[in-house]
């Protein structure tokens, strides 16, 4: 594995190893590896001939300057993963590489990209990942980009930018990764206390409790989030939101049908965590004939089996 701090440096590289037509996969990434970002970095293995990470903490997607600051750095431990994970080349610039003194453009997305993080995290969230996204494009041209699906919104926004500049790119979307007990793995999840890190399951809870209100009829969106908001407040969470919306534009799912998101976000003392799961509604093959029988002709979906099914990969 090769690690490189150069965009030029990078391009040569890239043009030799790509000799021959073979394909390029991207996993972009802010660091603190974990096995979420490992299970990107198998999948583009095995998928494309050449391998390359990005690993940087881009400032321009944080609004809350303590967040940047706090944000958890270990290039060393990460470059040893990266290269266990078969990685060809570990792209991490410093700032001034990517953001040369007078950057003035921004890539800026509304729609997918307005609500929920988008407005929690502040207008600057996303405009500063497509920014990136889009530049990483740019510098190393893959064929195929690799995202989790842990960051729903942010999936959602790439995805509408691909579309809407033309990017050619493929996007593939993994699986959330998860601890035995349900919690998302995170790079934040090492800032919580022990009692903390317990009570941060309910947030997962959550999430199997909309799932599971659905899968047994239930269909009115404000009583599937009531039954998740219950699951957070016997751990004393407040959610920052807790709704269910469509996976693409992520607009409020106001019916449930098709595909809809359940998302979450909470801070656990002052530990900011979010969460998502896919929920396939199923029509159920009497429910038009006969709504009264509706609750008894759903069939459960383990969770995590329509993780998928956001969009294409
Ligand atoms: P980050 O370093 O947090 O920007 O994440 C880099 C990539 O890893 C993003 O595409 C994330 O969605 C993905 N990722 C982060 N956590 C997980 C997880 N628990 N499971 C799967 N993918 C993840």
């Amino acid at each position: 594995m090769k690690l490189i701090r150069q965009v030029s440096a990078l391009r040569e590289a890239l043009d030799e190893a790509r000799l021959g037509q073979r394909t390029t996969g991207l996993v972009p990434t802010m660091g603190a590896f974990h096995e979420g970002h490992l299970s990107l970095m198998r999948r583009a293995r095995s998928e494309c001939d050449v391998v390359v990470v990005s690993l940087f903490v881009n400032p321009k997607q944080f609004d809350e300057p303590s967040d940047l600051e706090a944000y958890q750095r270990d290039e060393h431990r990460d470059a040893a993963l990266a290269r266990t994970a078969g990685v060809d080349f570990l792209f991490a610039p410093p700032v001034s590489e990517l953001y040369p003194e007078g950057f003035a453009t921004l890539v800026s997305v509304t729609g997918p990209g307005e609500r929920l993080e988008g407005a929690n995290r502040g207008p600057g969230h996303f405009a500063g990942v497509a920014t990136i996204v889009v530049k990483l494009f740019n510098i190393v041209a893959p064929d195929v980009a690799y995202f989790g699906q842990k960051d729903a919104q942010q999936v959602a926004v790439v995805r509408r930018v691909v579309r809407d500049l033309d990017l050619p790119v493929r996007v593939a979307v993994s699986p959330t990764v998860r601890a035995a007990d349900g919690l998302a793995l995170s790079s934040r999840n090492v800032r919580l206390s022990i009692a903390d890190r317990a009570r941060a399951t309910a947030l997962y809870r959550a999430l199997r409790a909309a799932e599971q209100a659905i899968t047994a009829g239930e269909r009115d969106p404000a009583t599937v989030v009531a039954a998740a908001r219950e699951q957070l407040a016997t751990s004393g969470i407040e959610p920052e939101y807790l709704e269910l919306v469509n996976p693409k534009t992520f607009a409020p799912a106001r019916r449930l049908e098709g595909d809809v998101l359940a998302v979450v976000a909470a801070s656990i003392s002052g530990t900011r965590l979010i969460d998502n799961q896919l929920i396939r509604v199923s029509a159920g093959p009497e429910q038009s004939r006969s709504p009264a029988r509706q609750r008894t002709t759903q069939r459960p979906v383990p969770i995590g089996a329509a993780t998928m099914l956001a969009g294409p990969s």
